[in-house]
């Protein structure tokens, strides 16, 4: 999609320092991180939100390969405990409007927030 910043990285358009790629996914360091591991996992394809991926005939092929793109990381870079979080909407965080999510570790958000 034009004007997609993440779509603009899954296509190497512009730089990001990439840690997984597959047919399917693409995963990037964030670039304001908020923890030692702060990573974004994007599907290639453009999807706006949680809600409009979890519509589509593609979800569960893209949701295998989101999961194996977790798998591979945390097995590859040594991770045994992370967040793994999606903010769906602007009135709960999202500001770039390309379906991601956040694999944090080194910090535990529990701390901050009261469940
Ligand atoms: P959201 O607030 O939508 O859940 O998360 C968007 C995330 O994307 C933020 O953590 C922000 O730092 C990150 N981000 C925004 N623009 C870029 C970019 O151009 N490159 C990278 N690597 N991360 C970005
Ligand atoms: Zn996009």
């Amino acid at each position: 999609m034009d004007n997609c910043i993440f779509c603009a990285i899954a296509e190497h358009k512009i730089p990001s320092e990439i840690v997984y790629e597959d047919n399917l996914v693409v995963a990037f360091k964030d670039v304001k991180p908020i923890a030692p591991t702060h990573l974004l996992i994007i599907p290639k394809e453009h999807f706006k939100d949680f809600l409009e991926f979890s519509q589509s005939p593609k979800r569960a092929e893209i949701s295998e390969a989101l999961m194996h793109a977790v798998n591979t990381i945390c097995e590859e870079q040594g991770i045994e405990s992370f967040h793994l979080l999606n903010n769906c909407g602007e009135a709960h965080g999202q500001s770039v409007f390309h379906l991601h999510f956040h694999l944090i570790s080194g910090v535990d958000l529990t701390k901050h927030i009261k469940f």
